[in-house]
């Protein structure tokens, strides 16, 4: 039985509490995880703070960049033992985490560390009432111990596109993985340790929220700033633990995303794209689509055409070749999903496929598994249309104008993400411009360039990061005036 302890001051440390890991495709026991108590969370701050102070606060950019590509190089390394953590934990398709979980987990550091070396911070020269001069020039300087807490939907990715930016700016972190899936944030102390990163600088705090771990660190007095991905309840839970000492929040949260797809698109590549944006991840995806607007003359032709995408999908285990949809993350995740299908049906959907449990073989009929669902004709106003739901479903409801469609995008208190799809490059220009959201794709979906801003509006968020825009989260730019 693997055990998963915590990574505090670059030992691996065991409590005498502890919880399972149970893999969703099957239930099995994937591991023990050592829950952190005070005396962990106080010894992690402790570390880092020490960190901070010692060596990895006078290491030089070029030393600390060198330190986070060798990081990167060494998971793409352990490439294989980074996927087959990431499938126990998630039961996502092998296919999906080998292109993008890993990948872009180790990229994280590398991009990170490339834009800290280029980055330039500004200065003015101006002249002064007794006809001298002075030169402004600004610092940057790490924020200091960052509490890093995550989700998990993308466990490695997202852990990973806060640490990578955090350590480049110098910092040091304490990562709350989620308790669903604590295994590639407890392999990544593996890999500090073999590439000598200072003890202290990442730090892994294992446990649950309230109560447990992920209370303690963001309460944590020693800690100087929160960043954080989860749903919106949790993210207002932990804004109101950062009040104490003002500290910094950057906060990746829920949504309720929209497409709007307009009878001048290319159909098949609308159809692909909502399916992709509705069922990947088997709908686990903060981007992912659960509302979709589409113009009147088009409707029940899409309608027909996503349904035949949602009923062509492969639901298996991840190492089952040319499967498409995993389970979701766990039974609780399920009973509340499942919660969602009964009431649309309740409330007197039209439930076009799914809608309930697919019957699956052997050992697999403990796992998580659940059907891609599509319904139409409900109400704006019924909750299955309104609260984000984090499964393989969505909604489809007609519209007639381009104001209409960006009205019933913007009827929510989210902002993430919408996609667009149209021909019409004006009409794409005009929704990007009308649409309340941190995250506009026009003819696509989920398409990343790492340099661009990354966040929420309205509810969905606090703050971008991405490229630069990181940098403002995880520096404090001290502004020196020198007069001569
Ligand atoms: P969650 O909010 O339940 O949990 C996230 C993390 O917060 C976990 O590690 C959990 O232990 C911890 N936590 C819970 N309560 C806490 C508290 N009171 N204090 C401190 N920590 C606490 O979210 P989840 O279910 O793991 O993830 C799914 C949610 O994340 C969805 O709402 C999804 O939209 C959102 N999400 C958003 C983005 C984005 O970029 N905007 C990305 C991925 C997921």
């Amino acid at each position: 039985m693997q055990e998963f302890r915590n990574f505090i001051d670059g030992e691996f440390v065991a409590t005498s509490r502890t919880f399972e890991d149970r893999a969703p495709a099957d239930g099995r026991l994937i591991a023990r995880v050592h829950e952190a108590g005070a005396a962990e969370v106080d010894a992690a701050v402790a570390a880092a703070q020490r960190a901070l102070k010692g060596p990895w606060g006078r290491m030089t950019v070029a030393r600390r960049t060198e330190l986070l590509h060798a990081v990167a190089d060494e998971i793409d390394r352990r490439f294989d033992d980074f996927l087959a953590a990431e499938i126990a934990d998630t039961g996502k398709p092998r296919s999906l985490a080998a292109h993008i979980d890993i990948p872009r987990g180790a990229a994280n550091f590398k991009i990170f560390a490339d834009v800290v070396k280029n980055v330039p911070t500004e200065s003015f020269e101006m002249a002064t009432p007794d006809g001298g001069v002075a030169i402004n020039y600004a610092l940057r300087r790490p924020v200091g111990v960052v509490a890093v807490v995550c989700p998990w939907n993308l466990p490695l990715l997202l852990m990973t596109w806060k640490v990578g930016p955090a350590l480049a700016c110098g910092n040091a972190v304490i990562v709350k993985p989620s308790e669903e899936t604590p295994a590639t944030a407890t392999l990544l102390g593996e890999v500090m340790q073999k590439v000598g990163m200072p003890a202290g600088v990442y730090n892994v705090v294992h446990g649950f929220g309230p109560g447990s771990a992920g209370e303690l660190l963001t309460r944590h007095p020693g800690v100087n700033a929160i960043t954080f991905t989860g749903e919106t309840s949790t993210g207002e839970a932990i804004m109101r633990a950062a009040s104490s000492g003002v500290r910094p929040v950057s906060f990746e949260l829920g949504g309720k995303n929209a497409a709007i797809v307009f009878d001048d698109c290319d159909f098949d590549k609308a159809v692909a794209g909502v399916a992709r944006s509705a069922f990947e991840n088997c709908g686990q995806v903060c981007l992912g689509t659960e509302r979709v607007y589409v113009q009147r003359p088009l409707f029940e032709r899409f309608v027909q055409a996503l349904k035949a995408r949602a009923e062509s999908l492969r639901i298996g285990p991840p190492e089952q070749e040319g499967v498409d949809l995993g389970p979701l993350i766990s039974q609780e995740h399920r009973r509340k999903v499942l919660g969602y299908y009964e009431q649309a049906r309740e409330e007197g959907a039209t439930v076009v496929t799914g809608g309930g449990v697919p019957g699956m073989p052997g050992a697999l009929a403990e796992g998580a598994w659940i059907q891609p669902t599509i319904w139409t004709g409900l109400p704006e106003s019924s909750a299955v249309v309104r609260e984000e739901i984090f499964g393989p479903c969505c909604h489809i409801a007609p519209f007639d104008t381009e104001e209409e469609a960006a009205a019933l995008a913007n009827a929510t208190p989210y902002g993430l993400a919408t996609s667009v799809w149209t021909d019409n490059l004006g009409r794409g220009l005009r929704m990007a411009a009308a649409i309340e959201v941190g995250l506009c794709w026009i003819n696509s979906w989920f398409l990343r360039d790492l340099r661009t801003p990354f966040g929420g509006a309205k509810a969905s968020g606090i703050g971008r990061e991405g490229g630069v825009h990181s940098l403002e989260f995880y520096t404090e730019l001290r502004n020196v005036c020198v007069k001569h």
